[in-house]
C-alpha cells in the first residue's frame, strides 16, 4: 500500500511543500498531510484506508456532501457532451438565472473559475468604473491571491504568520488601505478624509478567514451607507458564504433585501465542488466589463460546461430542507464542542455566523470581533485538538484561522463520530 507518508515524501519532491495549496500542507498543526482518495457523503477515505468524518468539505464547496448523486449524474452527462467548447452554453444561462432567482440584486453577472479571479475582477471593474485608485479591505480578511489584496489578508496567510506575500511590489499595495474589522469609526475617518479617491471597500460578507467572525450590528450596512455617500462602490465577497448559510449566502441571511452591495463575488458553492466562481451586481456597474465596456476580462475555461453542470445541479438541490439541516447540526456542533472544552476546562468562544463557524481559544472573556483578537488567541492549543480529532477519525481544517464547515450528508453515525471524539481532544486541548 502506498501510504500518506510515502506519497507526501513523493510529492515534497515534486512540488513546493508537497502541495497546491499552503494550508493543506499542515504547516501549522504538525504531522504528515493526509491524501485522500474517495470521498462519500460526510466521509473521506485515505490513502492509508482511515475514513474521516469530513468537516472540511473542500473549504466550502461541498453543501450537499461528497459525490452527492443529483450532482454527480448531472456531471457524467455533461462530461458526455464534452469537456469544453470555449464558446457559449445553454448551462451558463442556467447558473446565471439560479443565482439572480436567489440573489436578485445580481443583474448580471460573469463567470470564472476561481474567487480568487472574482475578488480581481471585482476591484478592476470597481477602479475603472468609479475611475478611482484607491481599494479598502479589512485585516484578516481573505480575499484570494490577488497582489492588491495579499496585505493583512486571512486564511493561509495568517495560517502562516505571514505579514502579506513577497513578490508583490510596493506600488502595488500602496492603493490598498487595510481597515480594522468592525471599526465603522475608522471607516467614517477615512472616508471624510479620502472618500473622493476610494475605488470601493470590499469585505467578507462575514469573515471566515480568520476563523469565524461576525460583523457587528449594523457594520455591513454601514459600508453601504459610507460608500454610496462617497460614490465608491461596495463589494461583498460572498465566496465563502455565498449559497452555504442561506440560500442568498450571508448579504440573504443578514440583510433581507433591506439593502444591497454594488458588486458580490462568489465561489465555492457555486461551483458544487468544480473550478467555478462569479462576479455580478448592478448591471450599470456590470456592463463596464468587455465587451461592452472598457475592463477587460476573460478566461480559457470561464463558464466551463461540466463545472456549470455541478453548480447548476447543487443549487437545485440546495433547497430549504438542506438549509435547515446544516443549520440544526451547525447549531448541535457548536454545543457539543462548547461542552467538551468547557468539560476539559480549556477557555474558547465559539465563533459563529449563520451555520459557519470556528473554536477560538482563549478568547471567552471578549470573543473575536478583529484580526487583532484573532492573533492573540491561544492558538497553540489548536495543533493538539486537531490531531486528537484526526486521530479518532475526524478531519478538521488543519488551521484555527478556517471555518468548519458542515454538509446535508452529515449523518447521526458522523456526528456521533464527532461527539465520541471530542473529549479527548477537549483534554489535549487543555495540557
Ligand atoms: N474570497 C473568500 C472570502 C475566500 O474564502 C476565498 C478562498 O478561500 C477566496 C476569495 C478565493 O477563492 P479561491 O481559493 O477560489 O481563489
Amino acid at each position: 500500500m502506498t501510504t500518506s507518508a510515502d506519497l507526501f515524501a513523493t510529492a515534497q519532491a515534486l512540488m513546493p511543500g508537497g502541495v497546491n495549496s499552503p494550508v493543506r500542507a499542515f504547516g501549522s498543526v504538525g504531522g504528515t498531510p493526509r491524501f485522500m482518495v474517495s470521498g462519500s457523503g460526510p466521509w473521506l477515505r485515505d490513502a492509508d484506508g482511515n475514513r474521516y468524518v469530513d468537516l472540511v468539505c473542500s473549504w466550502g464547496p461541498l453543501l450537499l456532501g461528497h459525490a452527492h448523486p443529483g450532482v454527480v449524474s448531472a456531471v457524467h452527462a455533461a462530461v458526455d457532451r464534452g469537456l469544453s467548447f470555449g464558446a457559449s452554453t445553454p448551462a451558463e444561462a442556467q447558473l446565471a438565472e439560479l443565482v439572480q432567482q436567489r440573489v436578485p440584486a445580481v443583474e448580471r453577472i460573469r463567470m470564472v473559475s476561481t474567487g480568487t479571479e472574482a475578488t480581481m475582477t471585482a476591484i478592476r471593474l470597481a477602479r475603472g468604473f468609479t475611475g478611482r485608485d484607491l481599494v479598502v479591505k479589512f485585516a484578516g480578511c481573505y480575499h484570494g491571491h490577488e497582489d492588491a489584496l495579499l496585505v493583512a489578508a486571512g486564511s493561509g496567510v495568517a495560517t502562516l504568520s505571514l505579514p502579506g506575500s513577497a513578490g508583490v511590489p510596493a506600488g502595488t499595495v500602496a492603493d490598498t488601505v487595510v481597515l480594522p474589522y468592525n471599526d465603522l469609526a475608522a471607516v467614517e475617518e477615512l472616508f471624510a478624509g479620502r472618500g473622493e479617491q476610494i475605488a470601493a471597500i470590499i469585505t467578507e460578507a462575514a469573515p471566515a478567514n480568520m476563523g469565524v467572525v461576525e460583523p457587528g450590528a449594523g457594520f455591513n450596512e454601514g459600508l453601504r451607507r459610507i460608500t454610496a455617500e462617497h460614490g465608491a462602490l461596495l463589494i461583498l465577497d460572498e465566496v465563502l458564504t455565498g449559497f452555504r448559510v442561506h440560500p442568498a449566502g450571508y448579504w440573504g441571511l443578514s440583510a433581507g433585501g433591506a439593502w444591497a452591495p454594488d458588486l458580490f463575488t462568489f465561489g465555492k458553492v457555486i461551483g458544487g465542488g468544480l473550478p467555478t466562481a462569479a462576479l455580478g451586481g448592478r448591471a450599470d456597474v456590470m456592463e463596464f466589463l468587455a465587451p461592452l465596456g472598457p475592463v477587460y476580462q476573460a478566461g480559457t475555461l470561464s463558464g466551463n460546461p461540466v463545472a456549470m453542470a455541478a453548480g447548476v445541479a447543487t443549487l437545485q438541490h440546495a433547497d430549504d430542507t438542506v438549509y435547515d439541516t446544516v443549520d440544526g447540526l451547525s447549531r448541535q456542533l457548536q454545543a457539543e464542542v462548547h461542552t467538551a472544552l468547557d468539560a476539559a476546562g480549556v477557555d474558547h468562544s465559539i465563533q459563529h455566523a449563520g451555520n459557519l463557524f470556528s473554536v477560538a481559544f482563549g478568547t471567552s472573556d471578549t470573543g473575536v470581533h478583529d484580526y487583532a483578537q484573532a492573533q492573540a488567541q491561544d492558538s497553540y492549543r489548536f495543533a493538539p485538538f486537531f490531531h486528537a480529532m484526526l486521530d479518532a477519525g475526524v478531519y478538521l481544517p488543519p488551521s484555527v484561522f478556517e471555518a468548519w464547515f458542515l454538509s446535508s450528508a452529515h449523518d447521526d453515525e458522523a456526528v456521533e463520530t464527532v461527539v465520541a471524539a471530542l473529549p479527548a481532544a477537549a483534554q489535549a486541548a487543555a495540557a
